[in-house]
């Protein structure tokens, strides 16, 4: 609803996958101040320092005001039939796997949704992919082969309710703040709560931890088998949890018992007796949160780490009961109502598999569309590849900025060259990817937008338009929609606004599911768009049997496999696919800083949020730094096959020797030579497709 005098409008950081309810003061059409919603039960009133400053971030300065084709601006209605006529010609001539989407964790569930119904039931391929690919597609994968199905067990009161929090590849202090000040509350009213932090670099939240474990990085695999091993040997399994919900746990355990903590510790590059405090404290705690993110996810073999961890949970009976679990946190405001609606090329909607003949059939006959994808498409890094093969011919690109954000930029460059026409949706008039665009259309931002997203805990939030947009910008619901209409498909996209979107996916979710998945918002059907507006922030499943929503999944013990039961995977562990050399022997990390959002197109608009890290850096020891006589602030040359990048010097002994450590988010804007992911080869995770991203071997200089 847009406002003309002065009211409060309630809703969702974009800033990150906790989904903080913010509360908003609109004068006037202006947004004037901001603050936490207090009762929002992601934050209960807090913000981080990206929420606080939100609306710092929030001006109409470099926004795409209006359709451009070919550098010239154009009317809505030519620009969306230039688009649907190419993608339908390229489709007649080379069919449907030659055209492509991908999208983003930014989109909201109603845009997801409907991007999904017109590449996968309407266009007939399943080539729509997206950047959460980068961040959670290894814990989707987990979960599924574990539990079958994406369903993330835990919620954040969990984390007040706990004696141990493990904190694994995940620097929540700045990634996940206000999480991270839950637990820090938590622990002030619980001294016994232990914080463990499991990270080869000493982070802000290993600095805060009870003890830090500085593993050698991608050892995690060996450090959780060696976990069930020690399990095993010192009474710490749940033998009846074992016999009565799982599957698989003897041939599991049979791979696991040559991790003993002596071939561990040597392994993870760390004491005995600091590998044995932490099996311990996971034994001697009934009550254990494993959280973690992308230091777990962005790996070779991301997925098997996942699931090392969960067998943990599962051996010891540590799952679906109040402060224990397997908890994923997602990076992205969205990617989990991403997952929700098939958002990535190998999921159809409400948790159906593209590879499962009953769930297409389901699928299309829920759609009555014209056809259905038969088989899963590209992942992200596949994606680019066939896209420089010159097989996909066409690619809409919503809302994300590949360039940056993807591995291998030289490849990706070539890729958005070779394609034959590039259309980007974006509300920002300039990027690294928009530089590549045949046609860019003008979208919605943040603060503009009507919809839903669903944050790590499964708590699904209304995200609310509070101002007008600038110029002609279009929600990226209304502009798939459009271009679905003008390639034709009358019937399917004739939606009145995201309410009726929001439905028709509720709907979905309980069309024929009897049960079998767990998604299921049966209790969220029939909305009025009065409803729909006022919807509160509810955890699903909501069905008649949790009509309020449910906090916690899994604890009846049923899972959604062939008998039920929870799978123990076997897990041989593997090392990051390169290894450092005599010409490479540093070992790269990348991540996040604590007030930047992904490639700086938002964050960096914000004066006070660039000023807590000035210019790219970095992180290197300073027994390496000496003996490259290297001193603090010079400039560097990181380089290896894939790319170069400069930075400039910082030392700390945060990091070990021979590890470096750098931010991901510079762009051509702030610094196009410190953009990172160049450095990273499209190495992936062969089940998931995630890459690894927080390894790679690269040779240091002194400029
Ligand atoms: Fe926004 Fe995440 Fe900070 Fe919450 S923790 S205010 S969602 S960036």
């Amino acid at each position: 609803k847009l406002s003309s005098d002065s009211q409060c409008v309630q809703t969702s950081c974009p800033y990150c996958g906790v989904g903080c309810g913010v509360d908003i003061k609109v004068e006037q059409g202006q947004a004037v101040k901001l603050s936490g919603t207090p009762e929002h039960p992601a934050n209960f009133g807090r913000l981080c320092v990206k929420g606080t400053n939100l609306l710092a971030t929030n001006h109409h300065q470099g926004r795409l005001l209006h359709p451009v084709i070919h550098g010239e601006r154009a009317s809505w209605d030519l620009a969306i039939d230039t688009v649907a006529a190419r993608f339908s010609e390229i489709i007649k001539k080379h069919g449907p796997d030659a055209v492509a989407f991908y999208g983003s964790g930014q989109l909201l569930t109603e845009d997801y949704y409907v991007a999904n119904k017109l590449m996968k039931g309407y266009i007939g391929s399943a080539n729509i992919d997206t950047n959460s690919r980068l961040c959670m597609s290894s814990a989707v994968s987990g979960y599924k082969r574990a539990f079958g199905e994406d369903l993330v067990p835990c919620s954040y009161q969990d984390l007040e309710n706990t004696d141990l929090i493990l904190l694994i590849g995940s620097n929540a202090a700045w990634t996940h703040p206000v999480l991270f000040q839950r637990m820090e509350k938590a622990k002030s009213v619980n001294p016994r709560l232990q914080i463990f932090a499991i990270d080869p670099r000493r982070t802000a939240s290993a600095e805060l931890a009870d003890c830090h474990l500085p593993i050698k990085p991608g050892s995690d695999a060996a450090l959780f088998n060696g976990l069930l091993c020690f399990l095993a040997d010192n009474q710490g399994l749940d033998q009846a949890y074992v016999d009565n919900f799982t599957n698989n746990f003897a041939a599991c355990l049979e791979l696991a018992k040559p991790w003993t903590l002596t071939r561990t510790a040597a392994y993870c590059g760390i004491s005995e007796a600091l590998l044995t405090r932490l099996y311990r404290a996971f034994i001697g705690n009934k009550r254990v949160i494993s959280f973690y993110s992308m230091g777990i996810n962005q790996s070779s073999s991301g997925v098997d780490k996942c699931n090392a961890i969960i067998n943990c949970h599962l051996a010891s009976g540590k799952i679906g009961k109040a402060g224990s679990g397997p908890f994923s946190i997602t990076g992205q405001p969205n990617a989990m109502g991403g997952r929700e609606v098939g958002g990535l090329s190998s999921l159809l909607a409400a948790h159906m598999d593209i590879d499962n003949a009953k769930h297409r059939d389901l699928v299309q006959t829920f759609w009555q569309s014209p056809t259905i994808a038969g088989s899963p498409g590209y992942s992200a890094t596949e994606l680019f590849d066939k896209m420089a093969e010159g097989k996909v011919k066409a690619v809409w690109i919503m809302a994300t900025n590949p360039a940056v954000s993807l591995p291998d930029r030289a490849k990706v460059e070539q890729a958005l060259t070779a394609c034959d026409f590039v259309v980007v949706s974006d509300c920002v008039a300039g990027n690294d990817t928009l530089a590549f665009a045949d046609i860019k259309l003008p979208a919605t931002a943040w603060s503009e937008k009507n919809g839903t997203v669903t944050n790590s805990e499964r708590r699904i939030s209304r995200q609310r338009g509070l101002l007008k947009p600038p110029g002609e910008a279009l929600d990226d619901w209304q502009i798939i929609t459009r271009m679905a209409k003008a390639m034709g498909f009358k019937q399917g996209f004739d939606y009145r606004g995201p309410a009726e979107i929001f439905d028709e996916h509720a709907r979905l979710t309980a069309f024929n599911n009897n049960g079998e998945r767990a998604l299921d918002l049966s209790g969220l059907t029939g909305l009025t768009p009065q409803e729909y507006d006022r919807l509160k922030p509810v955890q699903w499943p909501v069905n008649a049997q949790y009509p309020q929503g449910c906090a916690r999944v899994l604890s009846d013990g049923k899972f959604f496999t062939g008998n039920g039961k929870a799978n123990f995977i076997e897990i041989v562990p593997a090392a990051p696919e390169l290894a450092c050399s005599e010409e490479y022997p540093f070992s790269l990390n990348s991540g996040r800083l604590r007030d930047q959002w992904h490639t700086m197109t938002r964050t960096g608009k914000a004066n006070i949020l660039t000023e807590h890290t000035k210019a790219p850096e970095v992180t290197l020891n300073p027994q390496d730094a000496k003996s490259l006589d290297v001193t603090e602030g010079d400039l560097l040359k990181i380089s290896n096959n894939s790319g170069t990048a400069y930075l400039q010097a910082k030392l700390s002994d945060a990091v070990a020797a021979k590890q470096l450590f750098v931010p991901i988010h510079w762009n051509r804007e702030f610094a196009s030579s410190a953009n990172i992911n160049r450095l990273f080869a499209a190495i992936v995770d062969p089940i998931s497709g995630q890459p690894e991203f927080k390894q790679a071997p690269v040779r240091l200089e002194k400029v």
